[in-house]
């Protein structure tokens, strides 16, 4: 990614309403204005249309091309101002794909760039539709007095139950088909794969589940990998965490950092990168990383973090796949259940506060640090879920397959299908099912006031995390404290791994 990229996202109802009006049956272009909402990531300014604004009689005119009257502007221009929103002027071209403008459409967008600054405080956008529901953008960024400039977007992304982003080719190249992947693009095709590999997907959580979803996105072909977690390998961690060993606990390395060098050798996409954030996504860098994806897999079990996620989903419009695994034993009859579970929380989909997913009464009591303080725990049922973290490979292992998979539908899609609901295993006694497709309860905020709000939603939900902070600090003490020799060790492993990984590619 560049020092800044832009990009536009556009939930599934709005989407459906702004090509019913620009892709027409007469086949004439048609235009409209919608309001937008700002996302800024770590490197990613994303701009979320949020309301359509559509033309009343006599406000614009359809002849092949479209036009609009000054009135037409001034009124959206207004009702963006009213809601401390920025505009977008939208309108549709006769073909498929990426489009780019014509001198006529440079010029309305260019003209229209200062009183839509003026009037809203924020860039105007210019998107265009393709007869094939593929969209291009752009940001009139102010880059002197009265001078607007351009900025191409590297991707528009409509987050319906598919997940259908359009990618802009002169920024983003589609992958050049290599040997390695022949027999995952055997299975949908170089066209679906072209989407899937560019996808840039997050991952909250470099655990147990999280480093096996790693592991297959690497795997296939994805280029683009941002790892979110604090957290140090430790012994404890080693019987669940793949690709982890003795050495990353005895050299008390962050997770990230062990889950990144590693998926960078089983990655089979050229150019493949890897972002390792040893933040917890509630602490506000950890949270722009994020902000910087496509999706987000949840993998993470803290209400605190839960609520973030969720609260992502909706108000930034990236959907966030989510598991959970539940094992329950007891003294008296050994393991009697586990069960595990796969959903995708996003725009027309339960939340996963509404799918009691996380307890919202608990974040606020995780947030104040009760949840690491021993003396509460202490004071805490056995049966509750902050002493319950009873896990093994194999239910990792089929979680991790299931949230791989709701991915892989919701943006392949195949036979239209996109959306398959929740899933959910039980281990005991070896059934699979479906819960219903219940969505948000009535008054959701996520699904409601919330949605496609971004960075004006007017809630805070990072803040100050100092279980986190006092992990990376011991980390810090704990490698420093480390003799001379390990170091040294250690070095040498490396040198010899790299060497050992370089001899065998000649
Ligand atoms: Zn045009
Ligand atoms: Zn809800």
């Amino acid at each position: 990614m560049t020092d800044s990229s832009f990009s536009v996202a556009i939930r599934g109802e709005i989407d459906d309403a702004l090509l019913a009006h620009l892709i027409r049956a007469d086949h004439q272009e048609d235009l409209c204005f919608a309001t937008w909402y700002p996302s800024n990531g770590h490197q990613r300014k994303t701009a979320l249309l949020h309301e359509l604004i559509l033309p009343q009689s006599g406000e614009r005119h359809v002849h092949g091309n479209a036009s609009f009257e000054a009135r037409y502007f001034e009124r959206a221009a207004v009702e963006a101002a009213k809601l401390g929103a920025g505009l977008a002027l939208l309108h549709s071209h006769p073909g498929p794909g990426w489009q780019d403008m014509s001198a006529d459409d440079i010029r309305a967008e260019q003209e229209h760039a200062a009183a839509a600054k003026g009037a809203t405080g924020l860039p105007l956008i210019g998107l265009t539709a393709g007869n094939d529901r593929s969209w291009s953008a752009r940001f009139w960024e102010k880059t002197a007095p009265s001078k607007y400039e351009r900025r191409w977007c590297s991707t528009v992304r409509a987050v319906g139950s598919q997940l259908r982003v359009t990618f802009n080719d002169s920024l983003i190249p589609p992958p050049v088909a290599s040997e390695s992947l022949r027999r995952t693009i055997s299975a949908w095709g170089a066209a679906k794969q072209a989407n899937l590999a560019r996808i840039r997907v997050g991952i909250v959580g470099a655990g147990s589940v999280g480093s096996i979803i790693a592991e297959a996105l690497a795997r296939t072909g994805f280029e683009h990998i941002t790892l979110i977690d604090f957290d140090t390998v430790e012994e404890l961690n080693l019987d669940r965490l793949l690709h982890a060993y003795p050495r990353d606990a005895r050299m008390a390395r962050a997770k990230v950092q062990v889950l990144g060098k590693t998926i960078k050798r089983s990655a089979t996409a050229s150019g493949f990168t890897v972002e390792m954030i040893e933040r917890s996504i509630v602490e506000e860098e950890g949270f722009r990383a994020a902000l910087d994806c496509d999706v987000l897999f949840s993998c993470v079990d803290r209400p605190w973090p839960r609520s973030v996620l969720n609260y992502i989903a909706y108000t930034h419009l990236i959907p966030v796949i989510d598991g959970g695994i539940l094992v329950t034993a007891s003294n008296t009859k050994g393991l009697h259940a586990a069960d595990w579970r796969a959903h995708i929380a996003g725009p027309g989909r339960r939340c996963l506060e509404c799918g009691e997913q996380y307890d919202p009464g608990l974040v606020s009591i995780e947030r104040d640090g009760y949840f690491d303080d021993p003396r509460y725990i202490e004071g805490l049922p056995d049966d509750h879920f902050i002493k319950r973290n009873e896990n093994v490979f194999a239910f990792s292992m089929s979680t991790a397959s299931f949230e791989m998979l709701q991915l892989l539908m919701m943006v392949l899609a195949p036979l239209g299908v996109a959306d398959a609901g929740a899933q959910m295993y039980h281990f005991v006694p070896g059934l699979f099912d479906r819960p219903n497709f219940d969505l948000c309860k009535p008054r959701c905020p996520f699904s409601s006031l919330l949605l496609s709000r971004g960075d004006s939603s007017g809630i805070t939900v990072t803040g100050a995390h100092a279980a986190a902070e006092r992990c990376r600090a011991d980390r810090s003490r704990r490698q420093a404290e480390l003799p001379w020799r390990a170091h040294l060790i250690d070095w040498l492993q490396e040198k010899l791994n790299a060497l050992a990984v370089h001899w065998g590619e000649l």
